[in-house]
């Protein structure tokens, strides 16, 4: 055959580091279509890939091709929608495309195994099912057993079969032979066709006017439209989500609703429940294969009406999406900060543009880069500007750490408040996001440290298991009683939920005191129970940390207390004074959401810096835009555009070494409007064992930032630099280390 003959070559990706797809011939049969997968020869070994395109030809030579082994799918699994999503997060954060699919792809269709499970069954026949049993198990006595195993169920899966009966094939041969049973498979559970179950149904609150305004809004929207729903907690946000959702299925579309890794609570899956009437297909990282396939099957089928899910649900195929909300939408654990380091809002609006649907962003503290698009890229603001209902918003004040005596971290103030509080009957919630006893083991004779031997960190101090651990690499080591250099006793220094804890339950005896926190819920159910205990009233004083403070509503919560955040008033990332106002606003929106008027302790031991005056006075939207404008000035986003090249490597010179050779093509590229800043080690330049460095590319216009990535990405991959490191690029990097 020579290479003008028509003939198909299949263009497909393969979960591996390298940023192209690979082409082979198809094997015998019918062309796969874009979207399925094939079993192909790689390397040694094989592979399961998916086939992302047709071509007529080859770079190489045909005779240099390999042929697929085999077709997977009988139909894609991708629509052409859902490809193109694929291959757009795959150049836009020029990441292997392979690795982009692989990351959509569930565990066990990655594995090669089927969409649907086909399940085998022995059934009797009609000469089966008239033999005499009695006879046959005179000379065959197993045969006559599993004669009448099956016989009593008629038909009997492979699999019940082997618990009934182990053993069994064998004497299915002698069934067989007879013409007694006979093999059957079937493809698809039942239960995957069936319409999923309905729930009683509760109706809500009517809408107030400011909501009317909003569903009208959205509603208008032919198509593609972005929209900030810019309302401040408990202005009923949630509820504009579910009239939305409903008339969207109503309309035979599907909504996808993405929220962030500790949002999907069991309280707000029961409320999308018991409103829609329908049960929400969920999707997050704790699922087991199986499920996590089921659910993937039931928004692709069209099954599921509504699926809510955490950021890797963006990649999920849909029949017929109508709809993409984000909640919570500047939440950082939307964006995935290693592997594939994709924004899933982002691309939630990139998909919903492709799909030419609305895509509504949620937040009481919408990210700088949403309010500026609403002002530079089209996206369409709507505000609720106060609670729904008749809660009011909570009064916010500061307590002076250099006025009040404070024991164990508790202020006077802060100690009369919840007091006060507790008498009234209502609920506290102390907020410190710092897990652990205290952050710092110290000697009180030399004033050494304790340190993580592997990363340039302290050890937290951790009681309850009297270790010490590491925050950022997960190592631990006993509690160290005295000092290893002069022997002196240590001492914790400093506070952590834990401590508070204990500090809580000692100064207020006899009042339920629950802590949450990534220590306290690391048991499956222990966040489920803490948190009902919690709604019910049940807990008097709550201590947690940011997994506390999001999206949970305490009926009866009055008073919030923030024990310290101070160390984000002097944060070195741009973003910190962004991410401290959003940290405080929802964590004071816990307070008050009902009847009673909510109240909201600061303590800081720096009551003059501005940002106080500026949080209190003008609110989230004050920060924001005094922010908006200092990042302007300074050009940092959402006014330019950044990507880090990030370097790990045991040696700390090998990470210089290549970011070295990566700043090299760089400046060899020149490409017009880049800056390039670096190579400098990481903040925390070492971090389990290895030593880590960056490259920060810094450009006013996307194109020019975008073509640099791709010659830098072409030049370093495969080449012998890479050898000893490890390496990424993050594009729209959200922290700079
Ligand atoms: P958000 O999502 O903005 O935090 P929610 O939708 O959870 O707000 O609403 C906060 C509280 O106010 C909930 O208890 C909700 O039932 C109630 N609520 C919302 N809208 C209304 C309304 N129009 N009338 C009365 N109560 C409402
Ligand atoms: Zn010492
Ligand atoms: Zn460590």
């Amino acid at each position: 055959m020579s290479d003008s003959d028509n003939f198909s070559v299949l263009r497909v990706a393969i979960n591996a580091p390298l940023s192209r797809l690979f082409d082979y011939l198809p094997c015998d049969g019918p062309v796969p279509q874009p979207g399925t997968r094939v079993r192909v020869p790689f390397g040694r070994r094989t592979q399961v890939g998916v086939v992302l395109a047709i071509a007529d030809n080859s770079d190489l030579p045909t005779s240099k091709l390999k042929r697929a082994i085999e077709v997977l799918d009988p139909e894609p699994l991708f629509s052409e929608d859902d490809l193109w999503l694929l291959r757009f997060t795959s150049d836009y954060y020029h990441h292997p495309i392979g690795e982009v699919v692989a990351a959509a792809t569930p565990a066990r269709l990655r594995q090669g195994l089927p969409l649907y499970a086909t399940t085998e069954y022995v059934s009797v026949t009609p000469v089966g099912a008239d033999a005499e049993i009695d006879a046959l198990r005179k000379r065959a006595p197993k045969q006559a057993e599993l004669l009448g195993i099956v016989c009593d169920a008629e038909r009997l899966s492979t699999e019940a079969l082997e618990q009934a009966m182990p053993g069994w094939r064998r004497a299915s041969k002698g069934l067989v032979d007879k013409g007694y049973v006979e093999f059957s498979t079937m493809t698809g559970d039942a239960d995957d066709e069936a319409p999923l179950a309905n729930v009683e149904q509760v109706p809500g609150p009517t809408l107030n006017p400011d909501q009317r305004a909003a569903l009208r809004d959205v509603e208008a929207a032919a198509g593609f439209q972005p929209f900030v729903l810019d309302g401040v907690t408990g202005s009923g946000k949630t509820e504009v989500y579910l009239q939305l959702i409903r008339s969207c299925i109503d309309n035979g579309r599907q909504v996808l609703v993405l929220v962030p890794e500790i949002g999907l609570t069991p309280q707000l899956v029961r409320r999308f429940s018991q409103r829609l009437g329908i049960e929400p297909v969920l999707l997050h990282s704790a699922l087991s294969d199986t499920s996590r396939l089921a659910a993937w099957r039931a928004a692709r089928s069209g099954r599921a009406p509504l699926i809510v899910g955490t950021r890797s649900s963006i990649f999920v195929p849909l029949k017929s999406p109508g709809m993409i909300i984000v909640d919570e939408e500047h939440d950082v654990s939307l964006k995935q900060q290693e592997g594939l380091r994709y924004s899933a809002r982002d691309l939630a609006v990139a998909r919903g543009k492709r799909c030419d649907i609305p895509v509504i962003l949620g937040s009481a503290t919408p990210s700088l880069d949403s309010l500026q698009r609403c002002v530079d890229a089209g996206y369409q603001k709507i505000e609720l500007p106060s609670r729904a209902g008749k809660a009011v918003p909570p009064l916010m004040r500061l307590v002076d750490m250099n006025r009040y005596p404070s024991t164990e971290g508790l202020s006077d103030p802060v100690v009369a408040a919840i007091s006060r509080t507790i008498a009234e009957r209502g609920q506290v919630l102390v907020f410190l996001n710092r897990r652990g006893f205290a952050p710092t083991l110290i000697c009180s004779g030399c004033g050494r440290v304790a340190e993580c031997s592997r990363c340039d960190a302290r050890m937290t101090v951790h009681s309850a298991s009297q270790r010490l651990r590491c925050h950022h690499c997960g190592a631990e080591r006993p509690m160290e009683t005295e000092c290893i250099d002069c022997g002196s006793p240590c001492r914790p220094l400093g506070h952590g939920t834990e401590r508070l804890e204990d500090a809580l339950t000692s100064r207020f005896p006899g009042e339920t005191v629950t802590r949450i926190d990534s220590d306290s819920t690391r048991l499956k159910g222990t966040m489920t129970r803490a948190l009902a205990m919690a709604t019910a009233g049940e807990t008097r004083i709550l201590v947690g940390t940011q997994m506390l403070s999001k999206g949970h509503h305490f009926p009866n919560l009055t008073l919030v207390v923030v024990i310290n955040a101070d160390q984000g008033l002097f944060s070195t990332d741009f973003r910190g004074g962004e991410r401290l106002a959003q940290s405080l606003i929802q964590v004071a929106g816990r307070a008050g959401r009902e009847e009673r008027q909510g109240e909201v302790i600061i303590q800081t031991a720096f009551p003059q810096h501005p940002f106080w005056h500026e949080l209190l006075h003008g609110g989230y939207h004050s920060v924001a835009e005094r922010t908006l404008g200092e990042r302007e000035r300074a050009l940092w986003p959402p006014f330019s555009r950044l990507a880090l090249i990030r370097a790990s490597a045991t040696q700390r010179g090998e990470a210089h070494a290549f970011l070295d050779r990566a700043r090299l093509l760089a400046d060899h590229a020149a490409i017009d409007g880049v800056r390039v800043l670096g190579p400098v080690g990481a903040p925390m330049e070492r971090k389990a064992g290895r030593y880590r460095a960056q490259l920060l590319l810094q450009s006013r216009e996307r194109a020019g930032l975008h073509r640099l990535l791709d010659y830098l990405r072409d030049n370093l991959e495969g080449s012998p630099v890479t050898r000893k490191v490890r390496w990424s690029m993050d594009v729209d990097p959200i922290e700079l280390f």
